[in-house]
C-alpha cells in the first residue's frame, strides 16, 4: 500500500485546520490526491516505511493559497489603461477591447498564463469569473490547478453570448460537461445586480440549486451601485438580492465594500461567502470592505485579487498583506486582522466563501493535497523569532513574498519544483501575450483617433446621420415674430418652452467636428420644470453646402440618447476645450406648405449675449429636397415678417467665441 504514498518530509507545517495546529519538523503522507495523515517527521516516516520521500529541507508547508476572486484572462488587458475611474475604464475601453479580442484561444491564453503566475505565488486554487469558461476550465485543467469556474451572463451581449438566454444556456453545457472533474467546480456567474435584470438573477440561482454549484456574482463593490438601489428600490442591495431566492444558492460574493451591518447579518444568515479584494478596491477608489465586522459576525471572508486589469497582479502575498493592514487603518486599532487570521482568509475560510472546504484550504487527513512550500531563508524575511511559534504567521503574512514560494502541489502533483513550472512553458505565453498587445494598441490607437469611432465604442446607439437646413438671423425685438406665430395665419402643430444646457466639446483636430452635450430641461406655462431630456450630438466640422441667404445644410453625424454623465464624457473624450451654453428656447413645429419646419426663439443667458436669434430648421433627406427646403425657409422668413433679417452662418458655439 505505502508504495503509492508520497511523503513531504522535514517542514514545519502550518496546518491552517480550526485548531490552527503547527508542527514543527513535521511530514505529510500523501495518497494519490489525498492527504493521508500528518505528524511528526519519524512517526510518519515509520508509519510509511516505502513511501517515496520527499525532503522539504526545513522550509514551511502550508496550505496552497486560495485566490477567492479574479478574471483570469485579463491577464491580457493587464495595463490596458489605468488611473481611469471605474465606468470611464470598464466602458470605454476594456468592454469595447472585450467585445473585439475575447475568444476562446483569448481566454484559454490569457487563463494560462494567469496560472503560471499564480502558482508562483503560491496559489493552488482559484475562483474565477469570465467569458468563454469552457476554455477557462481547459487551460486551468491543463496547468493542473484546482478552480471554481463561473461562467458570467450579463443583461446586454458578451463576447461569448448574443443575449442572456445565449449565456445561460452556454453556463448549462459548460457545467454538465465539467461538473465531475477532480479539479474543476464549475459555476454560474450573474455579474452583478446592475448588469443583470431580476429574471437573469432567479434563472442563474435556479440553474445553481438544480446542479447544487457555487454562484459567484459582485456586490455592492461601489458607492454608487448601492446608492442606486436605495433611491431606485428604496433598500440596500442585499436584501433585494435575497428576495429574489439568490441565496438559495451556494453565494460567494466579491467587494461588498458598502454593505452595512444589516445587510452583513443577511449575507451570514443566508450562508453566502465573502471575497474581499483590497488591491482592487484601492487601485479603483472603491472603498474599504468592513472585513473585520464580517469577520465577527461569523461571515466567511475569503481573500482575491480581482482581475489583474484592476489590480494589476496576482499576487495573494501582497493580498493579504494589504487586507491586514487595511483592516487596521480602517478600524484605528492595530490588533484588528492580525496575521493568523489573515492567512486563515487566504486558505481554510476562503475555501469555505467558496464552498469548497471539503477539498481543500487547509491540511488535514482526507482534504486534496494542495499545498506550497516557502522558504524563509532570504534576508528579508530574518531573523527569526522561535519564542512564540505563532510568530510564524507574521512572517508568512508581513515579510514573505511570493517569490518565497519554492513549490507548489495540486490534488498530489507538482505544478512547481525549486521555481521550476512543470506544467506550464512560459516562454511561448511572453510571446503570445505581446503580439496580443500588438493587436489591442493598434486598435485603440485607430480608434482613439476619431470622436466618431469612440462614440460608437461606448455602444449606447448605433451611429445616425442627420442632415438639417437651417437659418439662423440674430433679431433684437421678439414682439413682432411672437405676434404673428399667436395669429392664425401659422398652422402650427406643437410648442414648447425649454431651458438647453449645452456643453461642447472641442478638439485639437477640427475636422473632428464638435460633440454636444445637452441637457434639455422643458418648462411649464408656469415655468416649472416638468421633463429632462440628455442628449449627445456630433456636429460636423462645417456647413456641406450653402444656399442663397445664408440658409446652410448642415450634418450631425450622430446623435443620441446621453446615458452617461458629462463627467463620464470629459474623461473619456478628454477635449482639448469646453464651451458651456445655457439658453432659453421657445420652439413651434408648424406646417409651412405642406413642410414640417421648427422655429426657435433663443435667448442666450449663458454667457451674456445681446439679444436674440431667430432660427428656422428642418429635416431633410436629399440634397434636391434640401434646395427646394431652403426656398421655403426663406419664404418662412418673409411671413414671419423678418426679411431684412441678417442671417448669419455660425452655430451657438462660434457666436460665443467670437464675442
Ligand atoms: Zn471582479
Amino acid at each position: 500500500m505505502s508504495d503509492d504514498i508520497m511523503v513531504l518530509s522535514n517542514a514545519t507545517i502550518v496546518t491552517m485546520d480550526e485548531d490552527y495546529t503547527l508542527i514543527p519538523n513535521g511530514s505529510i503522507a500523501i495518497s494519490g490526491e489525498t492527504i493521508e495523515a500528518l505528524g511528526g517527521s519519524s512517526e510518519i516516516l515509520k508509519q510509511f516505511p516505502s513511501s517515496r520521500v520527499h525532503d522539504c529541507e526545513g522550509k514551511v508547508l502550508i496550505p496552497g493559497l486560495i485566490n477567492g476572486h479574479t478574471h483570469a484572462p485579463m491577464t491580457l488587458l493587464r495595463g490596458l489603461n489605468d488611473d481611469l475611474r471605474l465606468d470611464v475604464w470598464l466602458l470605454g475601453y476594456i468592454m469595447p477591447v472585450e467585445r473585439d479580442f475575447v475568444s476562446d484561444e483569448f481566454c484559454e491564453l490569457g487563463t494560462t498564463i494567469a496560472c503560471a503566475e499564480m502558482i508562483r505565488s503560491g496559489v493552488t486554487c482559484f475562483a474565477d469569473m469570465y467569458y468563454f469558461e469552457d476554455a477557462v476550465a481547459s487551460a486551468v485543467e491543463e496547468a493542473g490547478m484546482r478552480a471554481v469556474c463561473g461562467q458570467t451572463v450579463l443583461k446586454f451581449p458578451a463576447p461569448d453570448a448574443e443575449s442572456y438566454e445565449d449565456a445561460i444556456a452556454y453556463a448549462r453545457s459548460f457545467i454538465k460537461k465539467w461538473k465531475d472533474h477532480n479539479l474543476i467546480i464549475p459555476a454560474i456567474a450573474p455579474h452583478s445586480a446592475y448588469t443583470c435584470t431580476e429574471e437573469i438573477l432567479r434563472e442563474c440561482a435556479e440553474l445553481a440549486t438544480e446542479f447544487d454549484i457555487p454562484l459567484l456574482i459582485h456586490i455592492a463593490e461601489t458607492r454608487q451601485e448601492e446608492d442606486q438601489w436605495r433611491d431606485t428600490y428604496d433598500m440596500p442591495i442585499v436584501p433585494w438580492i435575497k428576495k429574489l431566492g439568490v441565496f438559495e444558492a451556494k453565494v460567494s460574493a466579491a467587494h461588498c465594500v458598502h454593505v452595512d451591518s444589516g445587510e452583513i447579518h443577511t449575507l451570514e444568515h443566508s450562508g453566502a461567502g465573502v471575497v474581499h479584494n483590497p488591491s482592487s478596491n484601492l487601485k479603483l477608489a472603491s472603498g474599504f470592505a468592513p472585513v473585520t465586522e464580517m469577520l465577527d459576525c461569523g461571515l466567511f471572508v475569503g481573500i482575491g485579487t480581482d482581475g489583474p486589469a484592476s489590480n494589476n497582479d496576482l499576487d495573494m502575498f501582497e493580498e493579504m498583506r494589504l487586507a491586514s493592514f487595511v483592516a487596521k487603518a480602517l478600524t484605528v486599532d492595530p490588533t484588528a486582522l492580525p496575521a493568523r487570521q489573515t492567512l486563515a482568509m487566504a486558505t481554510r475560510i476562503g475555501a469555505k466563501a467558496l464552498h469548497i472546504d471539503h477539498l481543500t484550504g487547509s491540511i488535514e487527513p482526507g482534504k486534496k493535497a494542495d499545498l506550497a512550500i516557502v522558504s524563509l531563508e532570504a534576508l528579508h524575511n530574518q531573523p527569526a523569532f522561535n519564542r512564540d511559534p505563532d510568530s510564524i504567521y507574521s512572517r508568512l503574512v508581513y515579510t514573505a513574498k511570493a517569490t518565497d514560494v519554492t513549490d507548489v502541489m495540486v490534488n498530489g502533483k507538482w505544478l512547481m519544483l525549486e521555481r521550476v513550472l512543470q506544467t506550464i512553458e512560459e516562454g511561448p505565453l511572453i510571446e503570445e501575450a505581446a503580439s496580443y498587445a500588438t493587436s489591442i494598441d493598434q486598435f485603440l490607437s485607430l480608434r482613439e483617433g476619431s470622436v466618431l469611432s469612440k462614440l460608437i465604442a461606448i455602444g449606447d446607439a448605433q451611429q445616425e446621420e442627420s442632415y438639417e437646413v437651417q437659418i439662423k438671423a440674430p433679431i433684437q425685438d421678439l414682439t413682432p415674430i411672437l405676434q404673428k406665430l399667436e395669429s392664425d395665419h401659422f398652422n402650427i402643430s406643437r410648442t414648447a418652452h425649454y431651458l438647453e444646457y449645452d456643453t461642447y466639446f472641442s478638439f485639437d483636430d477640427p475636422t473632428q467636428g464638435r460633440l454636444r452635450y445637452r441637457e434639455d430641461e422643458f418648462v411649464d406655462s408656469k415655468g416649472k420644470v416638468f421633463n429632462v431630456r440628455y442628449r449627445l450630438t456630433l456636429i460636423g466640422p462645417a456647413a456641406e453646402k450653402a444656399y442663397p441667404n445664408y440658409v446652410l445644410l448642415s450634418r450631425s453625424r450622430f446623435i443620441a440618447p446621453a446615458t452617461h454623465s458629462l463627467r463620464f464624457y470629459r474623461e473619456y473624450f478628454k477635449p482639448e476645450s469646453e464651451l458651456e451654453i445655457v439658453k432659453d428656447r421657445l420652439r413651434w413645429l408648424v406646417r409651412f406648405q405642406d413642410e414640417a419646419f421648427f422655429i426657435n426663439l433663443d435667448t442666450i443667458l449663458q454667457p451674456k449675449v445681446e439679444g436674440h436669434f431667430l432660427e428656422i430648421k428642418t429635416r431633410t433627406w436629399s440634397r434636391g429636397d434640401a434646395e427646394k427646403k431652403a426656398a421655403l425657409i426663406t419664404e418662412l422668413l418673409k411671413e414671419l415678417g423678418q426679411e431684412d433679417a441678417a442671417p448669419i452662418e455660425l452655430e451657438y458655439a462660434d457666436i460665443i467665441q467670437s464675442v
